[in-house]
């Protein structure tokens, strides 16, 4: 990358966009983040942040001007199965806005490459009753039966991202991400995803306690860690492939083998408490790598463990700082 790439990375002050922004000042780019609030857990490394609200057509100008060559558009109002699956309407405004006026933005100010972050969410629910399922390829989000509010709008989205290219000519870039977690994401508030949120419990549990799982636990999923998100993006946005991209990992786990993991990684040993009457999302999702092999020639490589272990460590620390986990020498010395 040549040190006068200019970037863009709207959602710079979340998760996936913070660890980008890093990444991307690695590799020699200036780098402006925007977001509605700064990445809360470490500094930003943009060489420009700017706290504005992309919902509005004035401010997505401004994010995309002077002479920026990249966008990754990233901002995004979301969160975990509960989050996603309470607030239908203001979800789905709230991302509209943001992408429509962020695409036109970037059209009018002459931007070389758009990245839009789409998500597996747009995959039609009626392909994700088993949790046995099929991995999911691209064209299986068609015909169209998304998720409500969060993955209706993610496709038409996508959808507009392509007649922007057809009736333009502008280039645009669409990524599907499958549940990217890490260090430096969202851990509690009602926003936080199953990695973070069982990482959370697990921590805050003592040796043979009981945890709350959401659903039978038996609902399969597939994971990625945050580096490998940041480095497919990469390569995505240097590809010159325009239609959708999975970008994830294929290897399909239980939420009850994630806790089984965190668990082990704890060296604790804990019960698991089901409530059916939790979010528990589709059946079962997987990722269908067979594109992103191809267009690519790459595909994550870091292994569930290794990803969990350290993003479990990192939580713990931060309940450790917060005073949440008592540390075990002043434990035993109140005992
Ligand atoms: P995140 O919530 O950590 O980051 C999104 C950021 O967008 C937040 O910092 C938020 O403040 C910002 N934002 C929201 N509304 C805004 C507005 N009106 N103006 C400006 N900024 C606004 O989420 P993330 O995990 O980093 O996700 C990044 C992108 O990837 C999103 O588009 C999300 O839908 C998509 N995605 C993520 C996952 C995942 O597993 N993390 C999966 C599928 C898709």
């Amino acid at each position: 990358m040549s040190a006068q790439n200019r970037v863009l990375v709207t959602g710079a002050g979340g998760f996936i966009g913070h660890h980008l922004v890093r990444r991307l000042k690695d590799e020699g780019a200036w780098v402006r983040g925007v977001d509605l609030k700064p990445p809360q857990y470490t500094p930003t490394m943009a060489d420009e942040f700017e706290l504005l609200d992309l919902r509005q057509f004035d401010n997505c100008l401004r994010a995309a001007r002077g002479g920026i060559d990249q966008v990754y558009n990233l901002a995004a109002d979301m969160g975990g199965i509960g989050y996603i699956t309470a607030f239908h309407a203001e979800i789905a405004r709230n991302n509209v806005l943001i992408n429509v006026h962020m695409l036109e933005a970037s059209r009018l100010q002459s931007i070389k490459r758009y990245l839009f972050s789409s998500s597996a969410c747009v995959y039609a629910q009626s392909r994700q009753t088993n949790a046995e399922v099929t991995p999911l390829r691209e064209e299986d989000a068609y015909p169209a039966d998304p998720e409500p509010g969060y993955g209706w709008e993610k496709l038409y989205s996508e959808e507009l991202c392509r007649y922007y290219r057809q009736d333009y000519g502008f280039q645009t870039r669409i990524v599907r991400f499958h549940n990217v977690f890490g260090p430096l994401g969202t851990y509690e508030g009602g926003k936080e995803k199953a990695p973070a949120a069982i990482s959370r419990k697990v921590a805050i549990a003592s040796d043979g306690d009981e945890i709350e799982i959401w659903g039978d636990g038996e609902q399969t999923r597939s994971f990625m860690y945050v580096e490998d998100c940041v480095e497919g993006l990469l390569r995505f946005m240097a590809s010159d492939f325009s239609e959708p991209l999975n970008l994830g990992t294929d290897r399909l786990v239980t939420i009850n083998q994630l806790v089984d993991l965190v668990s082990g990684i704890a060296g604790k040993r804990l019960v698991k408490r089901h409530d059916l009457k939790k979010p528990q999302g589709v059946r079962g999702r997987n990722s269908d790598n067979t594109r992103l092999a191809t267009v690519l020639g790459w595909e994550p490589s870091v292994d569930l463990e290794s990803g969990l272990e350290i993003t479990f460590r990192w939580i713990e620390g931060e309940l450790r700082k917060s005073g949440r986990i008592a540390d075990k020498l002043s434990k035993r010395m109140t005992v």
